[in-house]
């Protein structure tokens, strides 16, 4: 029940804006996000990396309303890049933006997204590094494989996200098994419609592992985006069964959730990378880890009362 009301809080600004101001709230985000400031970002890289674990950084922001917006998410991650190279974390992390945040919603928001996020991918591809175009609801997936497919020609190694919720989603991975291909599967963190989306989380799950057979048979590069147990073992026998080296996927999880697991999985001799969420516009970002497990929403409550 929970769920929904998260998800349709996600989207409200009036819930944003309290959410936002009560200090509470604080500490909790504190577990799921870097910092509001590229400093604090870098500094979390750092630390990650000298756990032996890789990283990609998402400047936090989506849904922008006018153009100007979409140029100020361009300049952060342009500003990103600039202090990857510097700091020669180039090799070892990369970034994830979200194209919405890139003008996407927009009227001519497809040409308008493609044109911000074109300088971000050539600066990463200049500083030794590469993007990763998350996935937002349904709606925006055929833009969003779309515009990948127009970065692959020039910058190959430009990955994206699917999401096993979707129907259409083995279809994606069929196409996108490729080599060179690099492709994050995840569960999908938006709530969808049945006429697109399986409601029903086994089925969800299920279609995890039939997308994550497709991806691991072929010859691309699978991003295992989950902190699912399950799919974490079921990914290395996959990988096992069709002679996969480690270095040939990797495991990604989330900034703040199952660190212990991070770490053991990286000292097990596997390529491990986190997700790093950072900046001042969080709000999104938070309601959907409280939307997805309901013992982020006790621990947010917990800190709450414990005041
Ligand atoms: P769930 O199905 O939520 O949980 C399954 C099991 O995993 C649980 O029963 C538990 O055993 C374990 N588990 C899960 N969370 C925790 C926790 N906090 N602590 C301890 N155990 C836990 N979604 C998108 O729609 N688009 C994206 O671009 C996108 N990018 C992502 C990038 C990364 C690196 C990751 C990890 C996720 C991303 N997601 C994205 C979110 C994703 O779609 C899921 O909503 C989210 O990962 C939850 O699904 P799950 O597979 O981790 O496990």
């Amino acid at each position: 029940m929970l769920g929904p009301v998260l998800h349709v809080a996600s989207r409200s600004d009036t819930i944003r804006r309290l959410v936002s101001t009560t200090p509470v709230t604080r500490p909790v985000v504190d577990r799921f996000i870097a910092g509001e400031r590229l400093d604090q970002a870098v500094a979390a890289v750092r630390s990650l990396t000298g756990r032996d674990l890789e990283v990609t950084l998402d400047h936090l922001g989506e849904d922008v309303t006018d153009p100007a917006e979409a140029l100020r998410a361009r300049d952060a991650y342009l500003e990103l890049t600039e202090a990857l190279a510097k700091e020669g974390l180039g090799e070892r992390a990369e970034m994830s933006v979200k194209l919405s945040a890139f003008g996407q919603a927009l009227p001519g928001g497809h040409d308008l997204a493609l044109a911000n996020v074109l300088p971000v991918v050539e600066a990463a591809d200049a500083a030794g590094t590469t993007v990763t175009l998350d996935m937002e609801d349904h709606t925006t997936v055929d833009s969003t494989l779309a515009i990948l497919a127009e970065l692959r020609r020039r910058f190959p190694a430009t990955g994206a996200v699917l999401q096993s919720c979707l129907l259409r989603t083995e279809d994606d991975c069929r196409a996108l098994a490729g080599e060179g291909s690099r492709v994050r599967l995840v569960k999908g963190a938006y709530r969808e419609p049945a006429e697109v989306a399986y409601q029903d989380k086994h089925l969800v799950d299920r279609a995890y592992v039939r997308c994550l057979r497709l991806l691991m048979a072929g010859d691309g590069y699978p991003m295992i985006g989950s902190h699912d147990p399950r799919m974490i073992a079921i990914a290395q026998e996959l990988a096992r069964r069709v002679g996969r080296s480690p270095r040939s996927y990797e495991f990604q999880m989330l900034y703040g959730i199952r660190e212990a697991e991070q770490v053991r999985l990286a000292e097990a001799g596997h390529r491990v990378r986190v997700y790093v969420p950072y900046g001042t516009d969080w709000y999104g970002y938070f309601m959907r880890r409280l939307a997805e497990r309901p013992a982020n929403v006790a621990f947010f409550l917990r800190s709450v009362v414990s005041r």
